[in-house]
């Protein structure tokens, strides 16, 4: 290609995907299913269409269509803010002296500041479809509360959001963001539930955590009339309405006939990642390109490097199905990460069966080294990053370190996933440097891997 490749490379509206694409059509080994934890026998779509809408359901348990149409008005909105930018990292290969082409794809570029928003308008779309009155939820940094509050007004729902109390009480901003957009937030766990109750009686005073905040939106959502659960991660349905960010990448990349040789992406529940890799994994697994893909997860949370691949809790109250996933056990209690979207002890089981099939790695990268990297971008690129997605960022600038010691020229693809500006606490105790790496010890993944249950 004798053509320079621009910054930014942008596609028009009319190069917006029309499909998503559901890898789990071409993959060979399935992920498991999702089981009933009373029965131990896979949910049915009539017990899971108690708790989720019913198309929903349809893509959740779908593993043989490869590719689901989007629906126009999905569509529209996402013409506010898609098609998003892949944009050629020049100004960091030239910091670092890398022979490495870097590209990231981003999608910080809307007022939730992350990915998220491209699951939330899907699940917001299909609860009005089935004329519910509502959906409930869980946040815990506030991004999927935020997209999710985005999404419900748009369609005219109404959204109940139980957001981890610590965050609720740190995160005042993200907090009055929900609310404008009209959902009702609640701080978790709460007087308003059962579970919630329960949690507060046995640990009274304590400040939360996403599983507990899982439990009190599943109760809510089946105590009230019209109402469904929905989640931002970890879910089948999730990780396929994220492979726009990896359809939109692939557009841009056959276009310039650019071909990426690692594909990097940060994992919390795994749907950015999923969503970024699925068409390109897509071909590999179809056996028309190789690739390397790298899920990165902090060391306080180190879901795929350290825990097991069994069956588990999806939450601490154990009110949702069980899921077939690389874990840490549903009690584990990761230490404060200020990656507040990184801190779920489980993994999507699509993720989770590719990276058992060896067809992806994984790397945690401590903190400290994290917020390093995300200045280091911050102050050539411009962007300032989510710590999440700075997790990605790391693993990026290793492996254009790597190919400055070699020579090798790769091209290295990256999803940087959001922007940082609700995480100022975070930049703040970096820049003080009172920041610390905590790593659990195998005793404590060992001993919340014990209590998962037997199957
Ligand atoms: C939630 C979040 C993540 C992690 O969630 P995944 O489901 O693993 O993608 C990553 N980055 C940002 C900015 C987030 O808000």
């Amino acid at each position: 290609m004798s053509e320079k490749i621009p910054y930014k490379i942008y596609l028009s509206e009319s190069e917006l995907p029309k499909e998503w694409y559901n890898v789990r059509a071409d993959m060979k080994n399935k992920p498991a299913p999702l089981l009933n934890p009373a029965t131990g026998k896979p949910c049915t779509a009539e017990e899971l269409s108690h708790v989720f809408c019913d198309e929903l359901v349809k893509q959740e348990l779908d593993d043989k269509n490869a590719y689901i149409t989007i629906p126009d008005e999905i569509r529209d909105f996402y013409k506010m803010y898609r098609p998003a930018p892949l944009v050629r990292a020049y100004c960091l290969e030239k910091k670092l002296g890398t022979p490495a082409k870097i590209y990231y794809k981003f999608e910080g570029n809307n007022t939730s500041g992350s990915h998220k928003l491209n699951s939330a308008i899907a699940q917001a779309y299909y609860a009005k479809k089935q004329g519910l009155r509502g959906v409930t939820t869980e946040t815990g940094a506030g991004q999927w509360g935020t997209a999710l509050s985005m999404a419900c007004s748009y369609f005219d729902l109404d959204c109940q959001v139980y957001m981890v109390k610590v965050s609720y009480e740190q995160k005042p901003f993200r907090r009055e963001v929900i609310r404008t957009y009209g959902a009702k937030i609640t701080p978790s766990p709460s007087d308003t539930t059962e579970v919630g109750r329960k949690i507060l009686a046995e640990f009274p005073g304590t400040g939360g955590s996403l599983g507990c905040a899982i439990s009190e939106a599943v109760e809510a959502a089946t105590k009230q009339d019209g109402y469904r659960y929905v989640l931002g991660s970890v879910l089948n349905q999730v990780l396929l309405h994220q492979t726009v960010i990896g359809l939109e990448t692939m557009t841009a990349m056959d276009k310039y006939g650019i071909k990426p040789d690692v594909i990097i992406g940060c994992a919390g529940g795994g749907s950015n990642l999923g969503g970024l890799i699925s068409p390109f994994m897509g071909r590999k697994l179809r056996g028309e390109a190789d690739y390397e893909f790298i899920a990165v997860e902090p060391a306080s949370c180190p879901s795929l490097t350290r825990g097991k691949y069994l069956y588990d809790f999806c939450d601490t109250g154990h009110v949702c199905p069980l899921s077939k996933m690389y874990t840490l056990g549903s009690e584990f209690m990761p230490s404060p990460n200020h990656a507040g979207g990184l801190r779920y002890h489980g993994m999507s089981s699509v993720l989770s069966q590719l990276y058992d099939d060896k067809l992806m790695e994984a790397r945690s990268v401590e903190q400290t080294a994290v917020f390093a990297a995300a200045q280091q971008f911050a102050r050539v690129e411009g962007i300032l990053p989510a710590p999440e997605s700075s997790h990605a960022i790391k693993v990026a600038i290793d492996e254009a370190l790597k190919c400055k010691e070699s020579g090798e020229e790769k091209t290295i693809l990256f999803g940087l996933t959001g922007t940082g500006y609700f995480d100022m606490y975070a930049y703040k105790a970096f820049n003080d440097g009172t920041m610390s790496d905590y790593i659990p010890t195998d005793d404590e993944i060992a001993a919340s891997l014990a209590k998962t249950p037997k199957f």
